[in-house]
């Protein structure tokens, strides 16, 4: 059987491996830091009212400038934006893809901080751009002067901060922010994809937009807003930053019943995000019966946990995935990352992991 690297595909992209989290099946799914509350019955009504009226008109293309749902999403962020300010497309990752098409690309560098976002170095190579991966100080933790000396030696076209950042949910302080836009010569994103998870003093990029025609902050509906399955990222920044992005983007790009949906669970926003807080409390009581249990905690400002101390992460995986329990292997020795799921989902988890530590314990005795 053919291999897609026997077929005559760009160099860089030979014996590449896509995006791959596991989709299965299970019970209680932790790992792709999902809202996994379901949307409230009454706005399932609601946006199925507005995705109706929009089909009957999908005999034409959808606005190709969404101006309604940009619209609706300036007025979501506020921080005095409106629509000019605002982009969306398919997905967060679409959004990013589209950065990096414009910004990036061939001859061009993104730098982030290592270990982040693992689709980073994916859209990097897909769009021809050479990945840098900088690193972090302890626990994570990015140091302004050092990431402003990093970003000053490599010249990156792109940075990318991930805050709080994916898999380690570690928070982002707005000193880094500056100080990475000042030394940096291109543009600098700021991904919020966890934002609302962020505790409410810690402060959004948002508010450093103002004068800083070079800065984007990017958002999605898919974690807080329970809207991963419909596809909508989005940013903010200086109007600039979309004139560009439309030289990339496909016409179209986001169909008619997308905006529709969108639009409609944008009415519903305070709904949609009720179980924020419950998924911030279910979070730190992951953060706080894992300690107990002796594992390392990572601090999160986000909806999930990455947890080290484990001696196979592999066997623990397989052992909550025997018990329908799925969790992420981001790579990290010795870790795991869990999202913070329904009360329910997290009982499940945490009972587990307490059956594995007392096994553990038991075998070491
Ligand atoms: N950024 C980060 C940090 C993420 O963790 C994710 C999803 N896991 C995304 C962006 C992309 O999300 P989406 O395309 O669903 O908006």
């Amino acid at each position: 059987m053919t291999s897609f690297s026997d077929l005559p595909i760009r160099d860089d992209l030979r014996g590449l491996s896509p995006y791959g989290a596991p989709q299965a099946p299970v019970p209680v799914a932790l790992n792709v830091n999902e809202n996994t509350h379901p949307i409230p019955d009454d706005v399932v009504a609601d946006i199925l009212r507005s995705v109706g009226v929009a089909l009957k008109g999908a005999n034409r293309y959808p606005d190709r400038e969404f101006t309604e749902l940009r619209r609706s999403l300036a007025r979501y962020l506020g921080h005095g934006l409106d629509e000019s300010n605002v982009w969306a497309a398919n997905g967060s990752n679409e959004v990013l893809q589209q950065i990096l098409q414009a910004f990036g690309g061939p001859g061009r560098t993104a730098l982030g901080f290592a270990p982040t976002y693992s689709m980073y170095p994916l859209l990097a190579s897909g769009t021809g751009t050479a990945w840098i991966a900088a690193d972090r100080g302890p626990d994570f933790v990015i140091d302004p002067a050092e990431a402003a000396a990093v970003v000053r030696e490599r010249r990156p076209d792109v940075v990318i901060l991930c805050a709080p950042n994916n898999p380690t949910g570690t928070p982002l302080g707005l000193d880094v922010v500056r100080a990475v836009y000042d030394a940096a010569p291109g543009m600098v994103v700021v991904d919020e994809a966890y934002a609302e998870f962020m505790p409410g003093d810690a402060g959004t990029a948002l508010s450093l937009l103002p004068g800083r025609e070079r800065l984007i902050v990017s958002r999605t509906m898919s974690k807080a807003f329970a809207f991963a399955g419909v596809r909508l990222g989005y940013l903010a920044a200086d109007p600039a930053v979309s004139d560009a992005l439309r030289l990339v983007r496909l016409p179209y790009h986001l169909s008619a019943l997308t905006q529709a949906a969108a639009i409609a669970a944008l009415r519903h926003s305070d709904e949609m995000l009720a179980t924020v807080h419950d998924i911030v409390v279910q979070r730190d009581r992951i953060a706080a019966r894992l300690a107990e249990l002796g594992y390392t905690v990572h601090e999160s400002g986000s909806n999930f946990v990455l947890f080290g101390g484990l001696d196979d992460p592999h066997a623990t995986f397989r052992a909550l995935k025997e018990r329908g329990i799925l969790v992420r292997d981001v790579g990290i020795e010795h870790h795991l990352r869990v999202s913070a799921g329904t009360q329910d989902e997290t009982t499940a988890f945490l009972d587990a992991m307490a059956e594995l530590a007392s096994s553990r314990s038991s075998h070491a005795a």
